[in-house]
């Protein structure tokens, strides 16, 4: 039996309309609910039987139901997915289960069947207190119908919410992002995911970008815009605990914490990502982010073993993210790698300067450390000695 913790991703490709910067597999709903969703859910259902044997000898901790908008699912098709869950892999006594809510898709009808169905976590899109921003970020609420949410979700008995905000927006300036983050407070969050806005290719924010209709911060405001943001929030007693996420103490959520330690999850659903720490030094798989090809082989999406380069640096920029640091006694025991042995003297200098402090057991970034995580792991990665072909560690063998 493994101890460690064990998560699934589930994503649901559906979205009532397409933001202007999203990049995420989303497909328009349409006018066909039942059409769109009978064989995405039967093509699930599959997946999630056809994956049982990966389940053997594990507990599931956490699940989060991601998206697209995995808020239009309804309440028996929820149901079923729940109840297919729980008869393929036993359920942690204290399961965390997330569901990411777009406002215009919450009722307090539903939010309390799906708090009786095992929901216990909310994230909810809300994206900006900017009646401007959100027509320019296409969404399809306003504040008002984000306010509702959260008062729905409430009511409803969930205490674990989330709040997703977007900042580096254009046309946003440091003192308006201010004057957001305080009335974000005046909400009382236990939990915000603010992440800074990121241009994907092709989308149609990036495209009004490129042709000069609308335009970024500077990399300058960007920078103070993130130091504003943990100022404002640790003011208000909430301390940043991943470089994108704050929450008051106990409101961490697991699911991703568990994911940036480097533990295992797995993915059902067109686009979902999983990955396996072991055997050799571990191996991911991505689903296609195709609908045809997922319905037509909804568990077949090849496993890519990873070299133990590739375990380094991923537990380097993923572990590196969480304020707390990360263990490095998961990469002794799965791969007998000791970071202290391989990369001790070369991170000395990010010691000396305050970025990065260094124990026998854990490895973990300064506030300061935390503005240049990619160089620092660049800087890690091109002193990296040579590393074994093969596995080590005590987990090295353990499908
Ligand atoms: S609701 Fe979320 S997933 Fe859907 S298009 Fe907007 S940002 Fe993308």
């Amino acid at each position: 039996m493994h101890l460690d913790p064990f998560s699934l991703y589930l994503h649901v490709p559906f979205c009532l309309q397409r933001c202007s910067y999203c990049d995420f597999f989303t497909m328009p709903l349409g006018e066909d609910r039942q059409g769109s969703f009978s064989p995405y859910l039967r093509a699930l259902h599959a997946e999630i039987k056809a994956m049982a044997p990966m389940f053997a000898g594990r507990v599931l901790h956490t699940i989060f139901f991601g998206g697209g908008t995995p808020s239009l699912l309804e309440v028996e098709e929820m149901a079923a997915i729940l109840e297919a869950l729980r008869s393929t892999v036993p359920w942690h006594d204290e399961i965390e289960v997330t569901l990411e809510v777009n406002p215009e898709t919450w009722t307090l009808e539903k939010a309390r069947s799906f708090r009786s169905l095992g929901i216990n976590r909310v994230s909810i899109g809300v994206q900006s207190l900017n009646p401007r921003a959100l027509a320019m970020l296409t969404r399809n609420h306003d504040v008002q119908g984000a306010r509702r949410c959260l008062d729905i979700s409430r009511d409803a008995g969930f205490s674990k919410i989330n709040l997703d905000f977007i900042w580096g927006r254009p046309e946003l300036e440091i003192d308006d992002w201010r004057k957001e983050l305080e009335s974000i407070l005046s909400w009382s969050p236990e939990h915000l995911s603010l992440y800074e806005l990121i241009l994907e290719p092709g989308t149609p924010m990036t495209r009004a970008v490129q042709r000069g209709e609308l335009s970024l911060p500077s990399e300058d405001e960007r920078l103070e815009m993130y130091r504003l943001t943990r100022e404002v929030l640790a003011d208000a007693g909430m301390e940043w605990y991943e470089i994108s996420n704050f929450c008051r103490p106990g409101h961490e959520c697991l699911h991703n914490m568990y994911t940036w330690q480097g533990f295992d999850y797995l993915g059902v659903g067109p686009g979902a990502h999983a990955f396996l720490g072991t055997p050799g030094f571990g191996r991911r798989r991505a689903n296609p982010r195709n609908m045809p090809k997922y319905l037509g082989a909804p568990h077949e999406a090849p496993w890519v073993p990873r070299d133990a380069e590739d375990a380094v640096l991923e537990a380097l920029l993923s572990g590196l993210r969480i304020r707390e640091g990360f263990s490095l006694s998961l990469l002794r025991r799965r791969y007998g790698l000791d970071l202290n042995e391989l990369l001790g003297k070369v991170a000395q200098p990010l010691v000396d300067i305050g970025h990065l402090s260094t124990s026998s057991e854990r490895w973990s970034l300064s506030t300061g450390g935390a503005e240049v995580l990619d160089e620092i792991v660049k800087f890690l990665a091109a002193r990296l000695p040579a590393l074994p072909e093969d596995a080590q560690g005590t987990d090295a063998t353990t499908a």
